[in-house]
């Protein structure tokens, strides 16, 4: 059989782009239309946002296209040179350089943007940075910049945590009315959150599809295909993609499609993505026969916890009940469920530079998995979004190598 080359493309992709284009036009000409802006961070209150009639806008999002388009190792430096150090977030650095250049991968999709804020909503529940990134652009524009703060590297979820989250993200509520100029109406928070968990069940099932041996979707599929589940959740148009994309997931089931042809092995990837990188690394591991099945990263956008019935409750638990904010024993014992759920033959941890909050590797994790499991792991260095911290040939023969460990094991 000739060695596999090429991604798969799933028929539902067409229908992703035509969803995330009208998200995007609807974000550029809100302005126009009298909309007011939230920035919002990935894991922030996006559905009190929305229901509030708020255009939500996640700079990670940008960040993320930064590093796809391959954009971002020219743009750092600019943000380094306004004082922000090469060590921290690449999205941070990636994105403030983009501003302060002017340049954006919006404008080769013949776009303005990204859009001015009105206001910045952020949640430390996944780092500092997120923080310190808002309210650079609060300092630029003189707008309003909000925030919860959340414990990190929690064990139990606490009763006291969950209210201390649930009150601070209804303290928002005030200041978010006197900026949207209208009084947030119960009903539609509900019917939005409602919104945001059928997508999340839907973007859960989506995943879950690749428990099936061959796995008719990989990693580098999930992170195209989680647009919508990040940037539209609460939004129905989220729903009906992904009720479309499961669809087709379960027909590859049935037909026995795989995802990888002649699929050999197969991976859990933890850490965050090589964002530039992505095409080559799906071309390696389809040559190598080895699927990745599963990752850490595109499972953070699964929030079980929404309630319709309780929002604030139920959001401050979605967004509390994080892997990336647990303590390093609930992520051990996750990853080793994980691992035993998609039946990986072994994780490959990136140690992303610039990024620690989503870097597990570095506290002696992946020998106590080890030990404990028996899957052997490997660890790549690279970063999500600065290729200068990333080597090719390196990472290219290391992945080689470790596929064939798991040949002879
Ligand atoms: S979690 Fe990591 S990649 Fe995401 S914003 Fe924070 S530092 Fe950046």
């Amino acid at each position: 059989m000739p060695a596999p080359t090429e991604r798969k493309d799933l028929a539902a992709t067409k229908m992703m782009k035509e969803v995330m284009g009208r998200y995007y036009l609807e974000l550029m000409s809100g302005r126009q239309e009298g909309k007011k802006t939230a920035w919002c961070t990935s894991v922030g209150p996006a559905e009190l946002l929305r229901a509030m009639g708020f255009n939500v806008y996640f700079p990670e999002n940008h960040g993320a296209m930064l590093g796809a388009t391959r954009m971002a190792t020219d743009l750092i430096p600019l943000a380094n040179a306004r004082g922000f150090s090469p060590d921290i977030c690449s999205y941070l650095t990636s994105d403030i350089g983009s501003y302060l250049k002017g340049e954006s991968p919006f404008h080769k999709m013949k776009m303005a943007g990204p859009p001015r804020a009105d206001v910045l909503v952020y949640n430390t529940n996944q780092c500092r940075d997120v923080k310190d990134w808002f309210q650079f652009y609060a300092r630029e524009w003189n707008a309003p910049c909000l925030g919860i703060s959340t414990p990190r590297a929690i064990g139990e979820l606490e009763p006291s945590i969950i209210e201390d989250v649930a009150r601070q993200t209804e303290s928002l509520v005030g200041p978010l009315e006197e900026v949207a100029g209208a009084k947030l109406d119960p009903a539609r928070l509900k019917a939005t959150v409602e919104l945001s968990r059928r997508c999340t069940v839907l973007w859960k099932a989506v995943l879950d599809t690749a428990v099936s041996v061959p796995a008719p979707i990989t990693f580098f599929d999930d992170t195209i295909h989680m647009g919508p589940a990040v940037v539209l959740r609460g939004h129905a148009d989220a729903v009906a993609y992904y009720e479309v994309l499961l669809a087709e997931l379960k027909a590859r089931i049935a037909a026995g499609v795989a995802a990888v042809d002649g699929e050999r092995f197969r991976i859990y990837w933890e850490g965050m993505p090589i964002w530039g990188k992505l095409r080559d690394l799906a071309t390696q591991f389809a040559e190598l026969r080895t699927a990745v099945v599963a990752s850490t990263y595109c499972n953070s956008w699964v929030f079980e916890d929404l309630d319709p019935a309780d929002p604030f409750r139920s959001m401050a638990r979605a967004y509390t009940n994080l892997f990336i904010c647990r303590s390093e024993d609930y992520k051990e014992k996750h990853l080793e469920h994980m691992a035993a759920k998609f039946r990986v033959h072994g994780i490959l941890y990136h140690d992303s530079k610039t990024c620690p909050n989503n870097s597990n590797n570095r506290y002696q994790m992946p020998q106590r998995l080890q030990a404990r499991t028996g899957r052997p792991f490997l660890v790549v260095h690279g970063d999500l979004n600065d290729l200068r911290l990333y080597s090719e040939e390196q990472a290219r023969t290391n992945i080689e190598a470790f596929v064939e460990q798991l040949a002879g094991a």
